[in-house]
């Protein structure tokens, strides 16, 4: 996968060619007298949520209703937002003043590029467009073959009509996006094996609408039953999964929800969110798209190449350059109306074509190579809201062994954790602090990120304040040829020598053994009670 790093400020017409100058919109609605604005769902949302939950008056129907309209929020159309806003009588929040009908607001912040303020831009909505405009060399660059795919991280920007949820809905935040790029023909994925057997939560769209709840499946099911797409989304959608679940996130708290119909970007053809339960409730965090080979079509590079991709045939093979009743129906209608209408795919447009500029006739030619617009299939990673979940999902409270205290604790994964290791001498004292350093020494060595504590707090204040920063692992210098490591979820702890100390840890943290080999493999050592 190549990575790929492109500039934040896009030309308007790679974002026309897009369909994000028409379409990246969200519905709005305005405060009649005020003009403050809303997000037309949001209000509709928070209205079901608070009588669902509120209003004890209302029956047992009203209620299935409003849960109903909660399942199909986003299916919803601007007239049917319209007509449930006005049927329910919602008004605005502030003022209670009466609202408009939702319209379409286009979430790009837009600019101009250069002094002469013609030529118009847009910050980046997502990081896709960057790669879609160099596929000509990334192509080359695989060798002219698909698949193959690319990759970009960088800021994206969009004008959110109402950032709300803390850091989950901002204005500017990180994206990861990967872009593979497939024969239309052919979605098989070569590794899709390895992921077929995970079984987790997944929400297919038929569930949302009547009222169920997510369900267990195995992906090679969902897959085989056409409830995804095709094996490589199906692909992606497994290795999101055991990226996601990786990091820290918990299984049962991670499910895959397929888009509705209406609920789809202009651009895709299906789509599944990763989302994720956080206090806010179930959070999109990574989308994993088939984005339609629509939205490639009208893509061209600089020198105004088509974004196509080609296939050379073993054996020449003889078409049909157009089939009989095509070419039948276009003559007709060049006869009766003098023109016709021809979609011409590289260019991805219709042209007008005039009875004096063709003749119709019957041949066969012989073709060497197929030219296709590929399809693409994009995992996009919210970076923030992943980051956010994973800090609630690691999150747990301790009790102390007596049981009068509570102690924060961040269970990060070791492979995880942004600081793996403590290091610090048990008492102050000079030898003790030099073999701290030593250690110290040998870790930055390894590449091992650590920190070192050599204040003259008391030990167990020392492994709570570690533990609640979540770094794993805690090595406490108590003599000059050896020393403890100490895991954070069990507080167990083992003796090492100090020259093995950082290799250890090494080895613990980049996934090659895990814990257990270590505690299996060394001594053991007990603190007591010092700890609590
Ligand atoms: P989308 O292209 O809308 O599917 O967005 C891709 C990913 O970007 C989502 O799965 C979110 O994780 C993230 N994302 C979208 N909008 C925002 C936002 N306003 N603030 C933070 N993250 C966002």
């Amino acid at each position: 996968m190549l990575e790929v790093d492109c500039p934040c400020v896009t030309p308007e017409v790679v974002l026309k060619a897009s369909g994000h100058v028409d379409k990246f919109t969200d519905l709005m609605v305005k405060d009649e007298k005020t003009g403050t604005c809303y997000r037309a769902d949001h209000l509709l949302k928070d209205f079901c949520n608070e009588k669902i939950q509120k209003d004890l008056s209302i029956s047992a129907e009203k209620a299935a209703e409003l849960k109903h309209v909660l399942a199909v929020l986003d299916d919803l159309s601007a007239e049917e937002l319209g007509a449930k806003i006005k049927e329910y009588g919602i008004t605005a929040p502030d003022t209670k003043n009466p609202l408009s009908d939702p319209y379409p607001f286009n979430l790009m912040f837009q600019t101009s590029i250069g002094p002469s303020g013609l030529s118009p831009g847009y910050m980046r909505p997502e990081t896709a467009q960057g790669i879609f405009v160099n596929f000509k060399d990334l192509y080359y660059y695989n060798g002219n073959k698909l698949p193959f795919a690319a990759a970009q991280i960088g800021q994206a920007f969009r004008n959110e009509i109402s950032p709300r949820q803390g850091l989950l809905r901002v204005r500017e935040f990180t994206l990861a996006e990967i872009e593979h790029f497939v024969d239309p023909d052919d979605k098989s994925h070569p590794k899709y094996s390895e992921v077929a057997d995970l079984e987790f939560l997944m929400f297919p769209r038929e569930q949302q609408v009547s009222g169920q709840s997510a369900k267990k499946i195995r992906l090679g099911e969902a897959v085989s039953k056409g409830i995804v797409n095709n094996e490589t989304l199906g692909y992606f959608i497994g290795r999101v999964y055991l990226f996601l679940t990786h990091l820290g996130i918990d299984k049962d708290r991670l499910r895959f929800r397929q888009h509705l119909a209406n609920e789809m970007a202009h651009y895709a053809a299906d789509c599944w969110d990763a989302e994720i339960e956080s206090s806010y409730g179930w959070i999109e965090c990574v989308g994993i798209a088939d984005r339609s080979a629509y939205d490639l079509r009208a893509h061209t590079d600089k020198s105004g190449v088509p974004l196509v991709a080609h296939e050379k045939f073993s054996e020449p093979k003889e078409v049909e350059a157009m089939n009989e009743k095509e070419a039948l129906d276009m003559k007709s209608s060049l006869e009766t109306k003098g023109e016709v209408e021809f979609y011409v795919c590289t260019l991805g447009e219709n042209v007008t074509i005039k009875k004096s500029m063709v003749s119709i006739s019957k041949e066969k030619k012989k073709e060497h190579q197929r030219t296709f617009t590929p399809s693409v299939i994009e995992p996009s990673f919210g970076i923030g809201r992943i980051i956010y979940c994973l800090y609630e999902h690691s999150f747990y409270m301790r009790s102390s062994k007596a049981g009068d205290e509570q102690q924060n604790v961040f269970r990060f994964p070791p492979l995880v954790a942004p600081i793996k290791c403590t290091v610090f001498p048990l008492v102050q004292n000079q030898q003790y602090e030099d073999v701290a350093k030593i250690i110290s020494k040998s870790l930055t060595a390894a590449g091992i990120s650590h920190k070192i504590d050599i204040t003259g707090t008391s030990i167990g204040k020392r492994y709570a304040r570690t533990d609640e920063l979540g770094v794993p692992f805690a090595i406490t210098v108590d003599s000059t040829s050896s020393v403890t490591i100490r895991e954070r979820d069990s507080k167990d702890q083992i003796r090492v020598n100090v020259e093995e100390a950082a290799s250890v840890v090494k080895s613990v943290t980049d996934g090659h053994t895990t814990w257990a080999d270590a505690w299996a493999n060394f001594p053991h050592h007990s603190s007591g009670s010092v700890e609590d």
